[in-house]
């Protein structure tokens, strides 16, 4: 559990982005001054509007974390739990990837998803199903008028053949979600096909599919019911080569709420 703070510290908005530009980052070393546009830690601008928002669903609040831009983020959200994920500072995508936490061979798939609901989009009333067909999470809340489940993780590699080598040093999202999936015991096999929750991908009339600035804003939410426990992972997309985030990465915050049963108390006793 982390605290939330209310306004982004001097340390994070030491380097000035501008929305239209790479940031560039000068280091002192001891051979002179280093010029580098490799995103390093935080790297927001001074200015950006945060909103930390609150939980969608109601309930006693389970867990309650902040995740850094750049950075991934990992949890078991038990069966009946609620996770809202807000997107603080805006057109910030959320990449995630979702596992039956008691056999992780069981995993999100987006054929599956998209051929049971006849629709390229996910919105409120989606249900994530798994490659075995079954219910992984519900989204029961969303603030966006779409989200997407098409335009996949960026990589190391796919920087490097989209934008050149100059980018090979930038870690992506399927960097981040190998980091966090190793915590788990899961490797590189177990990377699938994810979403990319407040990321704008638009199917065009003609089924290409485009990456363009977000219809996300500070504060806006997705919720998701988890439908049996899970294992969920998330990238705080790292992203600065196009206007996924809105060349500004920004905090996530991830909020697990448990709904109180009729039978008594929340469920809340952990996982291995
Ligand atoms: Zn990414």
């Amino acid at each position: 559990m982390t605290a939330i703070p209310t306004s982004q510290s001097a340390a994070r908005s030491a380097t000035a982005s501008p929305a239209s530009a790479l940031p560039v980052r000068i280091f002192s070393t001891a051979r002179g001054e280093l010029e580098s546009t490799v995103p390093v830690g935080a790297v927001y601008t001074p200015d950006t509007v945060l909103d930390w928002s609150e939980p969608l669903s109601g309930g006693t609040v389970v867990s309650d974390d902040e995740v850094a831009p750049l950075a991934p983020w990992s949890a078991f959200v038990l069966a009946g739990h609620t996770l809202t994920i807000v997107d603080v500072g805006g057109n910030q995508s959320a990449d995630f990837l979702v596992y039956n936490a008691a056999d992780t061979d069981e995993r999100y798939s987006v054929p599956d998803t998209l051929a049971a609901q006849g629709n390229a989009y996910l919105r409120e009333g989606s249900v994530l199903v798994s490659n075995e067909g079954r219910a992984l999470m519900t989204v029961t809340g969303n603030e966006i008028d779409r989200q997407d489940t098409i335009g996949g993780a960026c990589s190391k590699e796919s920087n490097t053949l989209r934008y050149g080598f100059h980018t090979e040093f930038q870690h992506g999202c399927r960097e981040n979600f190998l980091a966090e999936a190793g915590r788990h015991g899961l490797g590189v096999r177990d990377l699938v096909s994810n979403v990319n929750w407040f990321m704008n991908v638009p199917v065009e009339a003609d089924g290409s599919l485009g990456i363009v600035d977000g219809i996300s804003a500070p504060g806006k939410r997705v919720a998701l019911r988890a439908e049996m426990d899970v294992l969920v992972i998330v990238s705080n997309c790292p992203q600065m080569n196009n206007p996924c985030n809105d060349f500004n990465p920004t905090p996530l915050r991830m909020i697990v709420t448990a709904a109180t049963t009729s039978a008594g108390a929340a469920r809340t006793e952990g996982l291995a």
